[in-house]
């Protein structure tokens, strides 16, 4: 070997984008803590503990709550294989990329899929869900986004749930970026499987993904009549060893079970309530600076995620520059549109350790001064007062 390889060199940035979120400094120390064996009694106490967490996070009682090995999208993936036999009718709600995602996920496990649609940048209506009900025969399930990381739009979840019960089906939905961010109710809204991430809400590396099943999705799991298609996301198998036999299924990533530990106990100690308030505070903070500044929202007004904003770019400004220029000069990433909204939004996230006033207000000063020396028509010296009265109730200090 001549070459020689110099040491990792990413800059600490500030994410604002739809994740990760910057990581908590104790997060990062608890990943400092001994690699020990996934059957180690010191890692059986963390497990038992993390599932405690994930219960109240969840805000669930589900017994079969835990941290799925591997992103978001794992998450996913280990539900629908579970639940969906070949030919099971499932209905998918599709507004933005996540939902689109759900229901190539579905198909590709042999799902006969059943789509309840909405434009971009709006909610699934429960009219949509109940059309697409009628075209099914038995319908398995029906999966929806709960915050749709694409389009910034907060789905409501408790009627469409109920319209699942009321058709015999099991509710699911993706929680990936709403986990800690916005209330989450597993049990009082009745959903059967939920899967969220580690990167966005909870403010910890990407790598896990935590995943809740209710006691009807075991049931439907248990009545299955043929095997999972997916190996590595049995959930008879991986119970097992999240359950009291502790049978090894797959070693646990052990670093990333150790930060995903102390990025609850970061939220517990905050507090769910005080948590979403957090967020929301912050998010109003910054769409009043957007508007004084004369920058327009893409989602559906009343619908609107604190925790992911989609901004529509304006006119002749290039967004890619936009962006390149934040992380060059101010060391800070937001992101680009997706599918349809592909050069027309950027996306900002303030999620978890993210979402405080400081990266609000230098968002916002950083925006007007790369949008103004780019020649767009934007109101300077506004969203920062503007900001600032949204946190104080009023103008000024
Ligand atoms: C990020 C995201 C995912 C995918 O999660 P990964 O951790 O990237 O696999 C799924 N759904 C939504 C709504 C997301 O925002």
């Amino acid at each position: 070997m001549t070459d020689s390889f110099s040491e990792l060199k990413p800059s600490a940035r500030i994410l604002l984008g739809p994740g990760p979120s910057n990581v908590h400094p104790r997060v990062m120390k608890a990943m400092m803590t001994p690699v020990v064996g996934h059957l180690d009694p010191d890692f059986i106490a963390v497990m038992e503990d993390l599932k405690k967490l994930l219960r109240a996070v969840f805000r669930t009682g589900n017994e079969l709550t835990f941290p799925a090995s591997g992103t978001g999208s794992a998450g996913m993936e280990m539900i629908m294989a579970n639940l969906i036999e070949d030919g099971d009718d499932a209905i998918i709600g599709v507004n933005g990329a996540f939902g689109a995602r759900l229901a190539d996920c579905a198909e590709r496990l042999g799902a006969k899929v059943h789509k309840a649609e909405a434009e971009w940048g709006r909610i699934v209506e429960p009219d949509a869900v109940e059309r697409a009900l009628k075209s099914a025969k038995k319908p398995k399930l029906i999966a929806i986004v709960h915050a749709e990381t694409s389009t910034g739009v907060h789905q409501p979840l408790e009627e469409i749930s109920a319209l699942a019960h009321r058709h015999g089906a099991l509710m699911v939905a993706d929680a990936v970026t709403s986990l800690a961010c916005v209330p989450v109710e597993i049990d009082k809204w009745k959903i059967d499987a939920c899967y969220s991430c580690t990167q966005k809400g909870l403010s910890a590396p990407p790598g896990l993904s935590p995943v809740t099943f209710s006691a009807r999705a075991m049931e439907a799991i248990k009545a299955r009549k043929s095997k999972c298609r997916s190996w590595y996301l049995d959930i008879g198998m991986i119970a097992n060893y999240w359950g009291e036999s502790r049978v090894y299924h797959h070693t646990a990533p052990i670093t990333m079970n150790y930060a995903l530990y102390e990025a609850l106990r970061v939220v517990v100690e905050e507090g769910l309530e005080a948590r979403w308030q957090r967020h929301r505070a912050n998010a109003a903070a910054l769409h009043a600076g957007f508007a004084a500044m004369g920058l327009k929202l893409v989602a559906q007004e009343g619908r609107r995620l604190p925790q992911l904003s989609t901004v529509a770019v304006p006119d002749g400004i290039d967004e890619a520059q936009v962006r390149a220029t934040l992380l060059k000069n101010y060391n800070i990433e937001i992101a680009a549109g997706l599918g349809p909204f592909r050069g027309k939004v950027w996306r900002v996230g303030l999620m978890g350790e993210s979402c405080k006033r400081e990266n609000v207000t230098l968002l916002l000063g950083a925006l007007e001064q790369i949008l103004t020396a780019m020649g767009a028509e934007v109101a300077r010296g506004r969203a920062l007062e503007a900001a600032d009265a949204a946190y104080t109730g009023k103008s000024g200090i």
